[in-house]
């Protein structure tokens, strides 16, 4: 079967684009969604999509509030997909903008599911999601060879307000080298004491990144054992990751936002990284 190349496209009327905005700065947005911007009549956007990349938006662009803070999700995720189906009925061109990625975390799969039931054509343009890029920001890159050859993007929030009852928390500890949490500020007393629990040492490298890609980005390296505690301390506010691992002291050569301000970076990574460990070949 073929697929068809993207390219350039043009939004059309009546046409819904599914897209990401990255995790702040406009800079990240893709080429396809700033195009969206220019093109659309209407902009519905969450809460996690910073000012600068809605500032992109054309002229004749209306653009609609679709946050969701809290409440009955479900009655607004409806309310959100009965309103693209609407415009896009109209003949509207509607761009539906996401923080970061449509289809992490982020309920792009159920209403792209809403426009299929109503036949409303659409397409999905995948955003930086801050899993990856709000880290890059950090100066941590998610995946190293000499610190980590798998990772597991998590979300904090279960369906019931408590940590998700669907993980097996023994076997992500033991398998998983680097854990990116989404959404784990409020939770993070309970997920801390559960990686404990199930395995994790005390004194593992943890690091916080809030408002990944602002001019409000914060950033707090910390321990498993002492992250609750440091993150109150410290005020961190959400939006913000919570990232596990070994790879989170690779910041200390690689903060380049930090260099920017005058940090002298750690070129020697014999600190960081375990003497003698020979790093796969290849990846
Ligand atoms: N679709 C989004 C994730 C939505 S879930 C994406 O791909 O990035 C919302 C969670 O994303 C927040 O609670 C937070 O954990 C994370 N997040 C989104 N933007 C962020 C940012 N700029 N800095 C830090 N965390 C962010």
């Amino acid at each position: 079967m073929n697929t068809i190349f993207a390219g350039m496209a043009d939004l059309e009327s009546g046409w819904v684009w599914l897209a990401g905005a990255g995790p702040g700065d406009p800079g990240l947005v893709s080429l396809l969604t700033l195009k969206a911007l220019q093109q659309a009549d209407v902009v519905v956007y969450d809460a996690l999509v910073g000012q600068g990349v809605l500032d992109m938006a054309g002229e004749q662009a209306v653009l609609e509030f679709a946050g969701k803070r809290g409440g009955q999700p479900s009655a607004k995720q409806a309310d959100i997909s009965g309103r693209l189906v609407q415009h896009a009925m109209s003949g509207k061109k509607v761009l539906r903008l996401k923080g970061g990625d449509p289809f992490v975390f982020g309920r792009g799969g159920e209403e792209a599911r809403h426009l299929v039931e109503a036949k409303i054509p659409f397409r999905v343009v995948p955003g930086i999601t801050a899993g990856i890029g709000g880290l890059a920001y950090a100066g941590i890159p998610v995946t190293d060879r000499h610190t980590n050859s798998a990772v597991t993007f998590l979300t904090g929030h279960g369906e019931d307000g408590g940590l998700s009852k669907d993980i097996d928390w023994d076997a992500l500890a033991k398998s998983s080298p680097v854990i990116v949490v989404y959404m784990a500020l409020s939770r993070i007393k309970q997920m801390t004491e559960q990686f404990l629990r199930s395995g994790r040492r005390p004194d593992e490298a943890v690091a916080v990144i809030s408002k990944a890609s602002t001019p409000d980005q914060r950033v707090l390296e910390t321990t498993l054992a002492r992250a609750a505690e440091d993150v109150a301390k410290a005020k961190m506010v959400a939006p913000a990751m919570i990232v596990l691992g070994e790879n989170t002291k690779l910041r200390a050569g690689l903060d380049w936002q930090g260099a920017m301000a005058g940090r002298i970076l750690d070129a020697d990574l014999s600190g960081i990284i375990p003497q003698g460990k020979v790093p796969p070949k290849g990846c």
